[in-house]
């Protein structure tokens, strides 16, 4: 049995900030870690990917990028070597290799089982990644048994799938991408569009990220956005972090020659149906970018940077085909892939503390547990701000729960 002030699950780039908030309040502490330091990045990530957020954003408590691109994009391999530099600056106390497989109240705070071993701590912090699962729809199930299916978490590159067409569902930042490369192999792409979220990457001669945070729109707070549920599981907007740093929305794709089609919503006798709504969807994510580039351009009017920026203007809509199929069979051979691009969930089968409300998700205030004094968790989408869902959110969350974290542990003292 070892004790320990403080426990954090995961050393990814939340577990670490957070290793580094405890270091500086000389909490004692252990980062237990099932692989290596970064390990989503190395073993979770498609190598192709690129941070969609620009590398002068890739900002962690007391590290900033110091590298001579700080307008590009960083490939996920760079994302895994950044954080394990990381991780021996900020000297975090990490146990590699070390599964937590469960988590439960003991006689004084917490205990936990980590491979053979049992430890006690008084706080716990679960760091353990948002992105852990693939979040698959139920329709998933009526697939016919000759396609091959696969998820972001598994897809490496194009030359793992079958030859023949690939159906791509789902048209986020990782449907987008992925759709493209797969189309670039060769493959005939069908990407089946549901809600998404569009946004240049660059607008007035900056990217995306900076209107993004110069407007205060990431520094929005969790308590003071209007539903926090959705906001919490809205999709990432259809950007990459390509070099050439284009534009990848439905016009682009279906331009390259990507077939878009509407929101799957069954599959019946091996024929997927696509929901007939797709222009609709496509007006409102149009809608949605074009009210954040009218506040992008009041607040710059505002801030009297009119005469320093290019002017602004707007994009074309999305267009979309009046003749695109509701239907594809499944068993005809078109399609011999379908790739999930449907979302990601964090995984905390093992936390053996009723936490969980109906729908299986932690319940907590802005990252502090809700009754489970000493319980903390970190890095997930709109923790306590929006920036919350991106690496350099964590470095505001992690000040925020490590002060809440000492203050607790004061309060078993006296
Ligand atoms: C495809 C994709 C693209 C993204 N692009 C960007 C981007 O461009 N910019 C950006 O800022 N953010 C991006 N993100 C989001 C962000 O980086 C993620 O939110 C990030 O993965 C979460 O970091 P984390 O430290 O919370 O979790 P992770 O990096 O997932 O770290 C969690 C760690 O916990 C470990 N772990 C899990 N379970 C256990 C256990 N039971 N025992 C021990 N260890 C465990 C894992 O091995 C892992 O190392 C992206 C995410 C994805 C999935």
């Amino acid at each position: 049995m070892m004790y320990t002030t403080a426990i954090v699950i995961g050393a990814g780039h939340a577990g670490l900030a957070m290793s580094r908030r405890l270091t500086e309040r000389s909490i004692d502490h252990v980062v237990l870690e099932r692989g290596e330091v970064a390990n989503s990045w190395r073993t979770q990530r498609w190598p192709s990917l690129r941070l969609l957020t620009p590398n002068w954003q890739t900002r962690l408590p007391g590290h900033d990028y110091a590298g001579d691109d700080p307008d590009g994009y960083m490939p996920a391999a760079d994302v895994a070597a950044t954080l394990t530099a990381y991780a021996r600056v900020v000297g975090a106390p990490v146990r590699t290799a070390t599964t937590v497989h469960a988590v439960r109240a003991g006689p004084v705070g917490f205990e936990i089982q980590a491979g053979d071993d049992l430890l006690r701590a008084q706080a716990v912090v679960l760091a353990a990644g948002g992105c852990i699962r693939s979040a698959i729809p139920a329709v998933a199930s009526a697939l016919p048994s000759q396609v091959t299916t696969m998820t972001p978490l598994d897809y490496r590159d194009p030359g793992q799938l079958p030859d023949g067409g690939v159906l791509v569902v789902g048209a986020s930042a990782t449907g987008v991408q992925l759709a493209g490369e797969i189309h670039r192999s060769g493959r005939p792409v069908t990407l089946a569009v549901g809600e998404h979220v569009r946004l240049p990457r660059s607008y007035r001669g900056r990217d995306i990220f900076w209107w993004l945070e110069a407007t205060g729109l990431l520094a929005e707070r969790y308590d003071q956005i209007d539903d926090l549920t959705r906001a919490r599981h809205l999709p990432s907007p259809q950007l990459t972090g390509a070099p050439e740093a284009i534009m990848t929305d439905l016009n682009t794709l279906a331009a390259q020659g990507i077939r878009t089609v509407g929101r799957l919503g069954r599959i019946a006798d091996g024929v997927a149906q696509f929901s007939g709504a797709l222009a609709n969807t496509c007006a409102l994510a149009d809608l949605k970018m074009n009210r954040f580039l009218n506040r992008a351009d009041q607040w710059a009017t505002a801030s009297g940077l009119d005469g320093d920026l290019p002017p602004p203007h707007r994009f074309a809509p999305t267009r979309v085909d009046p003749g695109i199929p509701l239907e594809l069979d499944l068993t005809s051979g078109e399609i011999t892939t379908v790739l999930w691009a449907t979302g990601f969930r964090p995984d905390h089968s093992w936390l053996g503390i009723p936490v969980h409300d109906r729908a299986g998700r932690i319940r907590h205030d802005g990252g502090i547990v809700t009754g489970a004094p000493g319980l903390y968790v970190l890095g997930m989408p709109v923790l306590r701000t929006r920036a919350s869902t991106y690496i350099h959110g964590a470095g505001a969350d992690s000040e925020a729960l490590a002060g809440h974290l000492h203050s607790f542990l004061s309060s078993q003292r006296s």
